[in-house]
């Protein structure tokens, strides 16, 4: 990495120096760990990394920026937030990268996130070639669907309609509107006067709908003008004239849906309206105007459609008139200006660092919430590329999750550009690939909770082989020797035919999914694994006989609140609740389960109504918590905490780690069997009322996991799992394998997308899909066996899975 004839000052780095940190179980940790390096924090899940990485190194660089830019601030952070540390030196400023806490707002895409957006609108405001009779140029903001200027007057720029159309109103445009051309109006005399006060208007109801000029249309269906004239009315001698009111089309139906109190007249309306992309903005949400201005013979939206690749080639002939003397204009284009060129290769430049990172089928359109957390995480990490900040500390988590080995490799790249732009790169990983790529290793452990939060070895990667208690050891310098010998592969009960299946980028595609065995479904981002596994499968396994349940243990929250924990998820919480009602002290005062509930009210904190915390707002972090003031977090009042169990009150029982948990309630049967299969799981660490807004998808989808075991009977269930090594220390993830090899024992059957080969390696059956990402997936490239995926000469999985044979 360093030349041998740079100066040695660059050479030898500086160190952040921890002295005395004891965040949660770190056990007064001394260490130093070098800045300017890419620094791998490891060990098995609950050992410590975090609390190091996150809650100490960075949790002190973020106090230090408050402080200073919020003096008033510090009050909030003698309250809680302040590292328990006795000193950091060296420390520069930090910003994290943590992985899926929180659900970003709908409205947010990949262009917002990675602010391209703002690039490519500041390209079309100053550089676009404009219509011949636009008056001026737009400002940038007249190219974003979110604000005032921008936003297409129909939807709002939302970009889709919830609209009366022509088609929807009028359902014979051969009739003449006095014989009812305008459906959407309603009948009887409220009709008969709308078409009287059209003819009082001056339109011609006799001619047919089809022949009136298209503006006249456009006015009587949708104008929100009410004009009121006077009526004389038609075919009736007898009446005298009147005042009447005009309503379009659009006007009634919307007020119908809006105000009438008939339901039949509501249900009447709603006939008349579609949802669909919106017609006047193409669902772009844009204006008219927006859309006029062309960029390489492109409107703005069609660019926000374009996959990241085809982006790349719009812009690359722009960005590569390099000599000045070439950019000129005219009035009407700023294609060939200095401002195209330079925005332009701005944003190729960008963009190609998404494309290297595997991202080229993903466009600026996509919405956020449909991303996987690996696709969230890169897109995050290219973004900090190009920030331009140096000298900061950038703290990620498992930046690999999620990642197939091939597209794990330009990610280390990346990670070796943001070092060598002059950061600092710590990460908390599990993947040995990329912690053999680190500079520098430092492994906490030995165990988990109580059992670790001791530094076993901070330096260069290679000294790690030396320290025998290390569990990362042995992962880090396996030899296939090492490796626990292969299973004999089982064989499918049956299979399931997937026929004609097309979802995403899949299409008519034809699959076998074997039951009765652990299938692992491989391939690179994008392929299509989840839109397979998670979608079309889940799905049709629930028509077919020989699949009683179908099972998705996905990372998705396991609540949204603070107020769910694993305790309550696992339903092991109404044992705890119940143990407690039953004790003598309860009994005396009379306290039932109920009265150790924190989510009704008796005997929860009536301050924070059984949160354990209060909300703070404060300037730069809103929404920020702080420890409920009466109860301290415990969530309980007084009167509730007075009764023990073994000298422990229900909030104690919270505050254990399930591993403690375990010992403590080892004869409520109930308890121990739940408390039993988390820990099989591997979360022995975690604590029973850690708040479901806390825990990591990859905890969440393991609590999930645990929830089904403990009530896992034999059967014909299908189990569909996404990534459920994520997270996982590869000790870690040999528990969790053999627990998933236990339910197929019992007649179910397991399927998983996962990159992780040792566990591929050890499935029963591969389905390898690909070749690539986005267009260029959604097929079966191969399925078999791991050794017949293995000697596949197109398959992209091959290589890797080859490696993990041995
Ligand atoms: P790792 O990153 O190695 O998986 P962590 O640093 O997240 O481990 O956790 C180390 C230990 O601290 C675990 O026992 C965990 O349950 C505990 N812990 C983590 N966060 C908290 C918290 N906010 N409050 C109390 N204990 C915590
Ligand atoms: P994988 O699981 O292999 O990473 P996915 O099944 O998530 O792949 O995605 C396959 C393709 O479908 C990708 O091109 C992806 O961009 C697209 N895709 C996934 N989810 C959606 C969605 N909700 N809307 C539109 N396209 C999607
Ligand atoms: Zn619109
Ligand atoms: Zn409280």
């Amino acid at each position: 990495q360093t030349e041998p004839n740079q100066p040695i000052a660059s050479a030898e780095p500086g160190f952040v120096r921890v002295r005395g940190a004891r965040e949660n179980n770190l056990r007064d940790v001394d260490v130093d760990v070098p800045r300017d390096r890419i620094v791998a924090f490891t060990g098995v899940s609950g050992s410590g990394k975090s609390s190091l990485a996150f809650g100490t190194i960075f949790g002190e660089a973020q106090r230090r920026f408050l402080e200073s830019v919020a003096p008033y601030a510090r009050r909030l952070i003698a309250q809680g937030s302040t590292p328990h540390v006795d000193e950091i030196t060296g420390l520069p400023p930090a910003v994290a990268l943590q992985q899926r806490r929180g659900a970003p707002s709908s409205r947010s895409t990949v262009g917002t996130l990675t602010t391209l957006s703002n690039l490519l609108r500041m390209l079309y405001s100053r550089a676009g070639s404009y219509p011949s009779d636009a008056t001026g140029r737009l400002d940038s903001d007249s190219f974003s669907p979110n604000t005032a200027a921008g936003a297409c007057p129909r939807c709002h720029g939302l970009g889709i309609a919830h609209d009366v159309t022509e088609a929807t109103a009028v359902h014979d445009p051969g009739l003449s509107i006095r014989d009812g051309a305008i459906t959407a109006w309603p009948g009887a005399w409220q009709g008969k006067n709308l078409r009287d006060v059209t003819a009082g208007l001056g339109y011609d109801i006799d001619r047919p709908w089809r022949e009136l000029p298209q503006k006249d249309r456009d006015w009587l269906l949708f104008t929100d003008e009410q004009p009121v004239v006077e009526v004389t009315p038609q075919r009736d001698r007898v009446a005298k004239p009147y005042k009447g009111r005009f309503w379009s089309a659009k006007s009634f139906i919307m007020h119908t849906l809006a105000d009438s109190k008939s339901e039949a007249q509501r249900n009447r309306a709603q006939r008349f309206v579609e949802t669909a992309p919106c017609s006047l903005c193409g669902g772009s949400g844009l204006t008219r105007a927006a859309l006029a201005v062309t960029f390489a013979g492109h409107s703005i939206a069609e660019l926000n459609d374009m996959p990241f690749a085809g982006l790349a080639d719009v812009l690359r002939p722009t960005a590569e008139l390099k000599t000045a003397g070439a950019a000129r204009s005219d009035r009407s284009s700023g294609e060939l200006t200095e401002v195209a060129v330079t925005i332009a290769s701005d944003l190729l430049a960008r963009i190609e660092v998404l494309v290297g990172l595997g991202l080229d089928y993903l466009g600026l359109s996509r919405a956020t919430p449909t991303l996987s957390p690996g696709e969230m995480q890169r897109l995050r990490i290219a973004t900090q590329l190009r920030s331009g900040l140096f000298g900061v500390i950038y703290v990620l988590d498992e930046p690999s999750a999620g990642l197939h080995p091939a597209d794990a490799e330009p990610l280390i790249t990346v990670l070796e550009q943001l070092q060598a732009s002059g950061n600092s790169v710590f990460v908390v990983e599990h993947n040995m690939d990329v912690v053999r790529r680190a500079d520098w290793v430092v492994d906490v452990g030995p165990g988990a909770g109580s059992n670790g939060g001791c530094v076993l070895y901070s330096g260069p990667v290679g000294g790690l082989s030396g320290i025998e208690e290390s569990v990362t050891r042995p992962f880090l310098f396996a030899s296939s020797a090492d490796a626990p010998p292969r299973r004999v592969a089982r064989d499918p009960q049956r299979w399931l035919g997937l026929r004609a299946v097309s979802r995403h980028n899949i299409q008519n595609l034809d699959v076998d999914v074997p039951l009765g065995v652990l299938t692992a479904v491989t391939g690179v981002s994008g392929s299509g694994k989840s839109s397979l596994v998670g979608g079309v499968l889940a799905e049709k396994a629930l028509h077919d006989d020989a699949v009683d349940r179908v099972v998705q243990v996905d990372q998705k929250p396991i609540g949204r609140t603070p107020r769910s924990n694993l305790a309550t998820y696992t339903g092991l919480f109404d044992a705890v609740r119940t143990t407690f009602a039953a004790t003598d002290e309860a009994r005396e005062r009379g306290y039932d389960a109920g009265r150790f509930s924190f989510n009704v009210d008796g005997g929860r904190c009536p301050t924070c109504l059984g949160e354990g915390f209060v909300s703070v707002e404060l300037l730069f972090l809103p929404g920020s918590y702080a420890p409920c003031p009466d109860c301290g977090g415990t969530r309980y009042n007084a009167e509730t905490l007075e009764v023990r169990y073994r000298d422990a009150s229900i909030a104690d029982v919270l505050a254990m780690t399930v591993d403690e948990a375990a010992e403590f309630l080892g004869d409520v049967a109930v308890a121990a069997r739940s408390l039993d299969t988390l820990r099989k799981v591997g979360l022995g660490y975690l604590r029973l009322g850690q708040p479901a807004t806390e825990l990591s998808g990859g905890e969440a989808q393991r609590i999930k996991l645990a929830t089904e075991l403990q009530r896992a009977r034999r059967g014909h269930t299908l189990y569909v799992l996404d990534e459920p090594t994520t997270g996982l220390h590869p000790a870690d993830v040999r528990l969790l394998v053999a627990q998933l090899n236990s339910l197929v024992d019992a007649g179910n059957t397991v399927v998983l997308v996962e990159h992780e080969m040792s566990v591929v390696a050890d499935a029963d059956w591969v389905i390898d899909m690909g070749p690539a990402g986005g267009d260029k997936g959604g097929r079966v490239v191969v399925a078999g066996t791991p050794e017949v995926v293995a000697a596949n000469g197109d398959s992209r999985t091959a290589p890797y899975l080859a490696a993990a044979l041995g």
